[in-house]
């Protein structure tokens, strides 16, 4: 049977939305929620609540299932959560405790894979069969397409962009490595290359937007600054633009993509440093890929909950037999 919604849910450390959304991509319904600290079952039950209220009214025979993003690394053919460093859900079967309450199929998935698909069917990246995407938020996660599919890897555990090295023994990053692209871009990082330059007496305007409290200066103040012509925060963010640059060269001349799109709070709030990065690229990549564009996302925070609900149209319809 052709369905007309699906629901799809993002869940993210500080908040969980999930939307009704037809299959042209149109949000009919979407209520959000702060994301429960009291442990798993308190985040599955709020992600159960979401998905039956903004599906409340419809007949279930009318819904093509439920696609849940999650921001973990998630084993896509076990649809098993294998490490999830903001929220206690590793190991956790998220799937089935929400397909024991809920009479619909759940596909789950990780955030940015789920980003990048979002972009692919409704946004920036519509008709480009092979693209990168790197979100630029509070981490830095990503998703790549290749010929048309997400690109999952061996374990479904591919495209994480954001933990490319690009500096042996570089800055400490989130996940325990060193010198990736998030030891960079990540919020936190950036938050201390402010702090580091109002210490040293640069960046008033930084130091300004955070009430004089060195400490108290965040990636938001930076971008802030910035925006008012700071100097040193223009630099920090320049440089970050650079190093994203750089990073993005290697997959330019590995996977020859059509586009590169950049959303996240910060990416979209931050034009230098996409603009930075296509330069970079412009200068660096080898031969015959520099055309490769460098654009913002569209679809600003709903890419997560359009891709899932993307997700789980496609899940349907391949049980289905239907082709797209
Ligand atoms: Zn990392």
């Amino acid at each position: 049977m052709r369905t007309s919604y699906a629901v799809g849910v993002d869940v993210g450390g500080t908040r969980i939305a999930a939307g009704l959304v037809e299959r042209k991509g149109r949000i009919v319904k979407d209520n959000k929620t702060l994301t429960p600290k009291a442990g798993p079952f308190a985040v599955v039950d709020a992600v159960i609540e979401l998905v039956e209220e903004v599906s409340a009214g419809v007949h279930s025979s009318e819904i093509a299932g439920i696609g849940i993003g999650l921001p973990a690394q998630i084993d896509f053919l076990r649809q098993s959560i294998e490490f999830c460093t903001n929220l206690p859900l590793a190991g956790v079967d998220v799937r089935a405790l929400v397909m024991s309450r809920i009479r619909h199929q759940v596909t789950l998935d990780n955030d940015g894979n789920l980003a990048a698909f979002g972009e692919y069917r409704y946004g920036a990246a519509k008709g480009a069969r092979d693209f990168a995407m790197i979100t630029l938020g509070t981490g830095v996660g990503g998703g790549l397409f290749v010929n048309g599919e997400p690109y999952r890897g061996s374990r479904g555990l591919g495209g994480e962009v954001g933990h490319m090295v690009v500096q042996m023994d570089g800055p400490p990053c989130p996940c325990g490595g060193t010198g990736h692209i998030e030891s960079y871009l990540g919020r936190a990082a950036l938050a201390v290359e402010g702090q580091k330059a109002a210490a040293a007496h640069r960046g008033r305007q930084i130091l300004e937007e955070a009430g004089g409290e060195v400490s108290a200066i965040t990636a938001e103040h930076v971008v802030l600054a910035s925006h008012k012509g700071d100097e040193a925060a223009t630099a920090i963010l320049m440089n970050a633009g650079l190093v994203l640059g750089r990073a993005l060269v290697g997959i330019v001349n590995v996977l020859n993509p059509k586009l590169i799109v950049v959303g996240g709070g910060i990416g979209e709030a931050c034009p230098f440093i996409v603009e930075r990065a296509a330069q970079a690229i412009a200068e660096e990549a080898l031969a015959g890929r520099r055309d490769v564009q460098v654009i913002p996302a569209e679809l600003g925070n709903d890419a997560g909950l359009l891709g899932a609900a993307a997700l789980a149209f496609d899940e349907h319809d391949s049980r289905e037999g239907l082709h797209r």
